[in-house]
């Protein structure tokens, strides 16, 4: 593959064709640049991975040429996977300072602090990493301090959007700057790379300023304990949610570790200042339910979270039950509804009144909907139009608005590298792709060794047998089979298992009973027989021998 032609080019590696783990790349002159590093949710298709991310191997590859990472927003599906995937990339960051700060904690917490150099760049500022010129342009989402990327090359402008929307009272720092934008088009912009979440989405997303109303009005109304769940990075909501819990009379309390960590990266860059101090989880007993309200982590169910522990009822120190409300003051990632719907009915079962956006105003999405993407295309005047940050509808529903609106779209999707410059776009090769999954603190590969044994482990489970044998293979003692998660140790299976299993490895010829790999292989093969034969599955079978 020609990776040092003097073409400007884009290839998504995370983000697009999906929704989350956002990881893109342009090139230039034979130089890289990354723009976000996110990470994507398992969901209810794969049980056996939580947390996934894009496979940087290609950059990885040449990372000598990667000149930077630009992180647009401090949303985990941008900036999540900074942390995991630093050491493949090890090059310099570029961020905001809200970003900044949200990501020196994750950084923190992977003892990486030291190691990664971050360059705080002021909203709405200008960069150089040569060949690429780099200007910010402050965009409104629901987190502070989101920026588009304008990356200038010699061979033309490509504003990159990354997550955004036209918010003309958006609360938490300015609106998007339709200004700067304007310029841009006046200068002449090559292609957009563009948000396509709320593609499919007619009208206007709506304003926060709209849902702090809301929540005024609706809170006051309330009485027994009000808990709200919402994004902790969303600073602006977190801000709605105090003010209307002071307009109604009721102090505040943070309860969940990404709530406390993010607020306190927006109080280190100047956020929620006129804010009163939170009460303390430990201090929720001491004041009356009617003058309580809390903010809880968990709005998308997340198993381990506090709102899910709260929903069992077995959270340490908060309890809910029949007069207590609890508003989900945020939207249902795709993957998630299940697992939300598992928390909204335990609720329920508890006589906990439950409150969404689908019955109350109580959210308005982060992301454009039509007027606002065509909005923006009048402004920007693209050439091109490269819809990204969705899934296929998404993306093919923002295309066709591109097209009405007399600009040319080029649908990809990652893994497609695009040639923007010179000549017409096209997709001119394509990368490797992959996915990897955090697994504990490690990384490995989704679709490796590690991952498949674990997803045969989920659902057939495991049989270990182990046995001892002399120097010509005679089985010594009793064999023994283990198969935790597929009976008890006390199930009279496991015996009789065992007892085959011993009688089978007894029948294998000697030869092959004094080579130690020809007998844990042809033991192993007899166990999955004994084990298939009684049980009618075929589960991960691993064999320990041990030669006395
Ligand atoms: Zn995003
Ligand atoms: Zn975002």
């Amino acid at each position: 593959m020609d990776v040092s032609g003097g073409d400007l080019a884009f290839l998504p590696l995370g983000g697009t064709g999906e929704i989350g783990m956002n990881l893109n790349l342009y090139r230039f002159g034979g130089k890289w640049l990354a723009v976000d590093c996110g990470i994507g949710f398992g969901g209810n298709e794969m049980p056996e991975a939580e947390i996934i991310m894009p496979d940087p191997a290609f950059i990885a590859e040449r990372r000598d040429r990667l000149v930077g990472l630009v992180i647009t927003h401090a949303h985990e599906d941008h900036v999540g996977a900074v942390a995991h995937l630093w050491r493949q990339l090890r090059c310099p960051v570029y961020t905001t300072p809200f970003t900044a700060a949200v990501l020196r904690r994750k950084l923190g917490e992977a003892q990486l602090l030291h190691e990664v150099k971050i360059h705080v760049i002021a909203p709405g500022g200008s960069f150089e990493l040569p060949p690429f010129n780099l200007q910010f342009i402050q965009v409104s989402h629901s987190t502070p301090e989101a920026q588009a990327l304008a990356i200038r090359t010699p061979a033309g402008l490509v504003v990159h959007t990354g997550d955004w929307k036209l918010d003309p009272n958006p609360l938490v720092g300015p609106p998007t700057d339709e200004a700067a934008f304007k310029a841009l088009g006046d200068e002449g912009v090559l292609a957009m790379v563009c948000d396509s979440t709320n593609a499919l989405v007619e009208g206007h997303s709506g304003s926060e300023a709209d849902v702090r109303r809301s929540l005024c009005s609706l809170i006051r109304g309330l009485s027994g304990r009000v808990v709200v769940t919402c994004f902790a990075s969303n600073v602006a909501r977190v801000e709605s949610v105090v003010v209307a819990a002071r307009d109604a009379g009721r102090s505040v309390a943070l309860v969940g570790r990404s709530l406390r960590n993010l607020e306190a990266a927006a109080r280190e860059t100047g956020y929620l200042k006129s804010l009163p101090e939170f009460v303390s989880e430990d201090r929720l007993d001491d004041i009356p339910d009617d003058n309580l309200l809390i903010l809880i982590t968990g709005s998308q169910g997340e198993p381990r979270s506090a709102l899910s522990r709260v929903a069992m009822d077995n959270h340490q120190r908060l309890s809910l039950g029949e007069g207590d409300t609890v508003i989900f003051s945020s939207r249902m990632i795709p993957g998630n509804e299940r697992a939300i719907g598992a928390v909204q009915d335990n609720l329920v079962r508890r006589g906990v009144r439950v409150m969404t956006d689908s019955d109350h105003m109580v959210h308005v999405s982060g992301h454009p909907a039509r007027d606002e993407l065509r909005r923006l295309y009048r402004l920007v005047r693209p050439k091109f139009s490269v819809p990204v940050h969705g899934e296929w509808r998404h993306l093919s529903a923002h295309a066709a608005l591109a097209t009405e609106l007399g600009v040319e779209s080029v649908m990809l999707e990652d893994g497609d590298i695009l040639s923007l410059a010179p000549g017409k776009p096209e997709i001119i090769d394509s990368a490797p792709v992959g996915k990897l999954a955090l697994d504990g603190n490690r990384v490995v590969p989704l679709q490796g060794g590690v991952m498949s044994a674990r997803r045969r482990m989920l659902f057939n489970g495991i049989v270990v047998g182990s046995l001892a044998v002399d120097g010509g293979g005679r089985v010594m003692g009793k064999t023994k089979v283990s198969a935790p998660g597929l009976f008890e140790p006390e199930d009279p299976e496991s015996e009789r298992i065992s007892r085959e299993f011993g009688l089978a490895v007894a029948d294998l010829p000697a030869p092959l009973r004094r080579d130690d790999a020809a007998l844990a292989d042809a033991a192993k093969a007899a166990l999955r027989r004994c084990v298939g034969k009684r049980l009618g599955k075929r589960p991960l079978v691993d064999v320990h021998l041990l030669r006395v």
